[in-house]
């Protein structure tokens, strides 16, 4: 019998964790990519407990141990006095979910896992490769890129994100919506606010309708941030582009001083905004040989940091189920979707009210006892390497 041809579409966090994982099961996935180069793209990233479990299942314990922060402690704030409201204590996460908190810089983390892939096979991704179409034949999947090229495939993985094509082509449902959120990411170097001893931890500041998050990247020499505001509006074709401070330091205007103290200090050309986009939940992410993964099968609202978080859950898993049907891939993508689809709806549905409860109009909805968060929620204890499947 020859090898299956397994194709995956989208080269972000998702499509190489899954693609690293099918190389374990044995597989020889091609990754198509349309970016015509892969970089340092994006700003920090949370890898919550769970999702470090699943890092540390492909091999990458180490490295993501040698690269990523580890928060000693979460402070949500009052907006306006910077008064602590909660504080999460996350140094002890090994103990109690098996695996740290982390946090990097996206860029870290991609790259760590395209080494990791291209370590398997060196030809395994191809850049400059943007999927056009996917139709299901008799026996295997046709994909057509742009550029005019065929492939056929036994099985299809659509990883390619919030706009997925493969989604578009196989699974009715309705345009991602504006959620009513931007959100706006900078990086500032840590020696421009050193003066602010910000320490080790991430601190949430939250008010009516907005949110101000900040933590230590790239070992302490980067702060990253994230501000979210809701605008009810969204008028820019693109949804992520390049703006200046001063949006977000008006959005922001009546937050404390450390939060525009910070907000001051990022360099020209490292503000980025995006626009939020949601999805209601598909029923189904199996059509047939493809099968949907992370963002494309789940955009969900960031508030509880999962996206990338349940992308490499679904790509664990899926690379277990592979293993487990022993070259049967009708049986495995069965297995994914019933192993994965109850918990990750959950969090979906969770994470599209998220957002009126952690920047709603009352702080005190933050004090201990009054917040769902992804800790209150039990993500953390999930381990996709041991899940049964
Ligand atoms: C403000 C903000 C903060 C966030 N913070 C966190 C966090 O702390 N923790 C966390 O876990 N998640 C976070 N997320 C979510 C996280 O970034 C995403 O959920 C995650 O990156 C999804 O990964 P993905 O691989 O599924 O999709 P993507 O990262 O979108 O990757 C899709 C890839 O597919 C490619 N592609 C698209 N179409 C095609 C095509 N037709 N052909 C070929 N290639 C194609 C794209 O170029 C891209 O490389 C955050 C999101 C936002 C907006």
């Amino acid at each position: 019998m020859s090898a299956p041809r397994v194709v995956v579409v989208g080269a972000g966090i998702g499509g190489l964790a899954v693609a690293l994982a099918l190389q374990r099961a044995g597989l020889r996935p091609r990754v198509l990519e349309q970016a015509p180069t892969l970089g340092d793209v994006g700003a920090g990233i949370s890898i919550s407990p769970n999702a470090a479990k699943g890092l540390a299942f492909l091999g990458l314990g180490e490295a993501l141990a040698a690269e990523a922060c580890i928060p000693p402690l979460q402070v949500t704030r009052h907006f306006r006095t910077g008064e602590p409201l909660l504080t999460i204590d996350r140094s002890d996460s090994l103990e109690r979910y098996g695996a740290p908190y982390y946090q990097l810089h996206r860029g870290d983390l991609h790259a760590m896992l395209l080494a990791a892939v291209r370590a398997h096979d060196a030809d395994a991704v191809d850049v400059a490769s943007g999927v056009q179409g996917v139709r299901p034949g008799d026996a295997a999947v046709e994909v057509t890129l742009g550029d005019g090229r065929l492939l056929q495939a036994d099985l299809l993985v659509g990883a390619d994100g919030l706009r997925s094509t493969v989604r578009a082509a196989l699974f009715a449902d309705q345009p991602p919506q504006f959620s009513g959120y931007v959100a706006w990411r900078g990086l500032v170097p840590a020696e421009a606010v050193a003066d602010l001893a910000l320490g080790p931890g991430s601190s949430v500041s939250a008010g009516p309708g907005r949110l101000f998050v900040r933590y230590p990247v790239r070992g302490g020499r980067l702060v990253n941030y994230v501000a979210f505001a809701r605008t009810g509006r969204w008028e820019a074709e693109s949804w992520s582009l390049r703006c200046e401070v001063t949006e977000v330091q008006q959005a922001l205007q009546d937050f404390h001083a450390e939060v525009h103290a910070v907000l001051r200090a990022t360099p020209d050309g490292r503000c980025n905004k995006w626009g939020l986009f949601a999805r209601e939940p598909l029923a189904r992410w199996v059509q047939g040989r493809v099968v949907l993964l992370g963002d494309a099968a789940h955009p969900m609202m960031p508030w509880f940091g999962q996206g990338a978080a349940t992308a490499i859950e679904d790509a664990v898993v899926l690379g277990r189920c592979a293993a487990a049907a022993g070259g049967d891939l009708d049986e495995a993508l069965r297995r994914y979707e019933a192993a994965r689809i109850e918990r990750v709806t959950m969090i979906h549905r969770e994470s599209l009210l998220g957002g009126e409860r952690l920047s709603g109009t009352d702080p005190d909805n933050l004090r201990p006892g009054r917040v769902r968060n992804e800790d209150t929620l039990g993500l953390f204890s999930y381990d996709p390497a041991t899940v049964p499947v």
